[in-house]
């Protein structure tokens, strides 16, 4: 006690830097990419994935969202099983696909099923840019599509949330071959008039945002997502000049009537309540 007084002391703690990350386990804490602000894992995903300082929405695992969408404990997936082969040899592809499977517990980048929303039957398809960064190989495509027919067969509105950097690359034209097929897909939907409703969340780019993605009867986006087709520096190459800063941005697109509507995270199920029940078909009731 008394050497305690004669011990020169420092008035603050200072804990360096290095130990901090040690200290604090992985997963725990993460830092906002935007505002940089030090957010607690279990609060951030409490609020959805989304920063409490600036609005900033991180990604969401497919299964997060639909936990957030649906109502409890009634969704059925389709298709689980469904899994890409390596149609081109391309080197390196069925490894990359194992180590994602084992990381993200899915078998490809969309999980699709069926569940209720607010009381209203849905076909439901979300994206996880986990897997393969979204991208959209020929078992995502063969999903979405069969997500389509499903909901003609059954006459269930589609909402399909997008999260995607585009074709994958190493399936090459089969890759591209399914903007074709999920076009014609919901084409059929339109046949039938039948809502389909498209969510572009952050990322929505490549051969996803140039076919299903933008073909919603009603396009919804999520503040602040980047959306578009080729990359910024590509296209400024093209066309030389300098694009402004909020290019690509959901905000941007909704400015210049590319989108319907941007849609804050919280307000999303709400949202989309509301929708499906503007387009209810209430003739057999
Ligand atoms: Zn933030």
């Amino acid at each position: 006690m008394l050497r305690d007084l004669f011990r020169k002391q420092k008035k603050y703690a200072t804990i360096p830097s290095e130990q901090v990350k040690k200290d604090i386990p992985e997963g725990i804490m993460q830092k906002c990419p935007k505002c940089r602000e030090i957010l607690i894992t279990k609060e951030l995903e409490k609020n959805l994935n989304v920063c409490k300082a600036c609005d900033y929405h991180f990604s969401m695992s497919a299964w997060e969202r639909i936990e957030s969408l649906v109502d409890t404990g009634c969704f059925v997936e389709y298709d689980q099983d469904l899994q890409s082969e390596d149609p081109l040899q391309f080197p390196g592809y069925r490894n990359k696909l194992q180590k994602d499977m084992e990381k993200t517990k899915l078998n490809e980048a969309v999980v699709t099923g069926e569940g209720y929303i607010g009381g209203y039957p849905v076909v439901l398809g979300v994206m996880d840019s986990r897997f393969r960064m979204g991208s959209m190989g020929s078992v995502a495509g063969e999903k979405i599509a069969r997500a389509a027919e499903k909901a003609v067969q059954k006459r269930f509105p589609f909402i399909l949330f997008a999260a995607s950097g585009g074709a994958r690359m190493q399936e090459g034209v089969l890759s591209l071959m399914q903007m074709a097929k999920t076009s014609a897909a919901l084409q059929k939907m339109n046949r039938h008039r039948l809502l389909f409703v498209s969510v572009l969340t952050n990322p929505t780019t490549g051969g996803v945002s140039a076919s299903f993605a933008s073909l919603g009867d009603i396009n919804i986006a999520e503040p602040g997502a980047l959306i578009g087709f080729a990359g910024r520096r590509v296209i400024e190459q093209t066309v030389r000049q300098k694009l402004p800063d909020d290019f690509q941005t959901a905000e941007f697109l909704l400015k210049h009537g590319q989108l319907d509507q941007v849609v804050p995270r919280s307000k999303m199920r709400e949202t989309l309540i509301r929708i499906l029940d503007i387009h209810a078909d209430r003739r057999e009731a």
